[in-house]
């Protein structure tokens, strides 16, 4: 018997430990090594915690319902980082039941069953320890403790990571609820050029990834053949989603001057069309923008797809329906969002050789995947011209890029970033384009809402001078995103067109 209960726990511990969504069995003997510490480091704990009934309790049971309730999450999603936590906090306080639906049911068993034994072990336990034996087991948990940055102890560096950023989530969100939107656009004149205007905003995908900014493999048929303006030195201001779009769609994050209202106060229809399904819904920020506009939709989970092909059938629908009024519609993609290789539509990505790179080879192929929709927006877009003779231009950009972590590499937001992570695509198509055009500029999405009054035609008292983000510009960085570079030397995309 007892050997079953302790079978059981090291399997439960090396589950939470997995949970973490740190730590991977996959990795090589490095990683497996790391797993291993942490599984012990875990087992170790709760034979020495369930033997003090207070302790218990008040410390150890909180850090360990935190891993159960987390491993769900970690395991289909990934680490702990500041906009997931947000997004899960929303989630958790209003949808929960539907959240809870979109994990995998043997998770949740995994984690009661994990949670139910610790806490039966607790129960059983009876030893009464002698006063030497606490401070042996004290001293080895001490000393495990503090050496465990070292050897990164997953499990509780979570645990306080997820504190920080569970207090920083719920003070934002209160703030956000609170919060009452008063635009302070002043137009001045209204001239567009265009019927239609699409902002296609895009999810993690890194400038260096793309065929068309050099990378080594054919991913951008539609990208590299299409007429447009192509910029190559566009910079994201945020590390993640809400941070960069704060920065991208409010002049200077003041959510009184956002883009969809300056739209319509102009006279425009407005529409916002998003696949962050629960994610992008609680992506506070962006949602109290993207409520903004007259027509919103937001991707249901169940039922109606999941892949951007699918909003983007949704967004051929608009031209349905004839329109008195100029149109701008933004579409939130969710192009090359971790965990990458679930978002790929085609299963071609299976048949990559190298186990190693495996996980560039789907982010590599996300960018393609993308590259098609956006060439499905087009199609959509030429065929109206057709029909019904309406002109129109669109701009894809990315929110952010991602970072290399190793072993085995993948991409991800992380904190530790270099300036790679901040350099995203930046393009523009429209009916009117004849050839293709390159700029080599230093922008920032800081600038893209005086960009976009600009591509719109309205002018506003707003802002003194534009400084365009599709011109040759080195423009001002004036929210400082540039502090947000941890990583000097660089972080360069990776090579894998030997296995391709
Ligand atoms: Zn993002």
């Amino acid at each position: 018997m007892k050997i079953f209960i302790n079978l059981a726990l090291a399997l439960a511990c090396v589950y939470m430990c997995l949970g973490t969504g740190r730590l991977t069995y996959s990795g090589g003997y490095n990683e497996l090594l790391k797993l291993l510490l942490n599984t012990l480091y875990l087992y170790g704990s709760v034979w020495l915690f369930v033997k003090f009934r207070y302790i218990f309790w008040l410390i150890f049971f909180p850090f360990v319902l935190f891993l159960c309730f987390y491993a769900p999450v970690g395991l289909t999603n990934g680490m702990v980082n500041e906009a997931f936590v947000m997004s899960i906090f929303g989630t958790y306080l209003s949808e929960a039941s539907e959240f809870s639906r979109t994990l995998p049911a043997e998770y949740v068993l995994l984690s009661i069953f994990s949670l139910s034994l610790i806490i039966y072990l607790r129960k059983t336990n009876k030893t009464v320890l002698t006063k030497r034996q606490i401070f042996i087991f004290f001293t080895l948990f001490a000393v495990a403790t503090a050496t465990g940055k070292l050897w990164g102890i997953a499990t509780t560096s979570s645990f306080f990571k997820s504190i920080k950023f569970f207090q920083k989530s719920y003070n934002d969100l209160k703030l956000y609820q609170n919060t009452v939107i008063k635009p302070q656009w002043q137009i001045k004149s209204i001239d567009n050029k265009y019927q239609n205007h699409v902002v296609v905003i895009g999810e993690s995908a890194r400038r260096d990834y793309h065929e068309i900014y050099g990378y080594s493999i054919k991913n951008n048929p539609f990208l590299s053949s299409v007429n447009g303006t192509f910029i190559d030195g566009f910079n994201a201001v945020g590390i993640n989603t809400i941070p960069s779009l704060n920065g991208t769609l409010n002049h200077n994050r003041n959510l009184n001057l956002n883009i969809v209202d300056l739209a319509n106060l102009s006279g425009f229809e407005t529409f916002w069309f998003s696949n962050q399904g629960y994610l992008g819904c609680y992506d506070t920020l962006t949602t109290l923008v993207a409520k903004r506009a007259k027509n919103v939709y937001f991707m249901p989970k169940e039922g109606g797809g999941k892949f951007d092909s699918d909003l983007v059938g949704h967004f051929a629908k608009i031209f349905d329906t004839p329109s008195q009024k100029p149109r701008v519609i933004f579409l939130h993609f969710i192009g090359s969002h971790p965990i990458t290789c679930n978002k790929l539509s085609s299963k071609e990505y299976l048949k990559y050789p190298d186990e190693a790179t495996f996980k560039i080879n789907c982010y590599v192929e996300s960018i393609r995947q993308t590259d098609n929709d956006l060439k499905s927006v087009y199609e959509i877009l030429t065929r109206n011209l057709q029909e019904n003779n309406e002109s129109f231009s669109m701009i894809y950009f990315s929110d952010h890029g991602l970072t290399h972590v190793k072993k085995p590499v993948e991409l991800l937001a992380v904190e530790h970033i270099a300036k790679e992570h901040l350099q995203v695509p930046l393009l523009k198509i429209s009916s009117d384009d004849n050839g293709r055009k390159f700029i080599q500029n230093e922008s920032y999405q800081s600038h893209f809402p005086q960009s976009f009054a600009k591509w719109i035609g309205v002018q506003t008292e707003n802002f003194n001078e534009i400084s365009d983000v599709f011109e040759e510009v080195k423009q001002d960085d004036f929210l400082n995103s540039k502090m947000l570079i941890k990583n000097i030397s660089g972080d360069p995309a990776i090579d894998i067109s030997s296995f391709k």
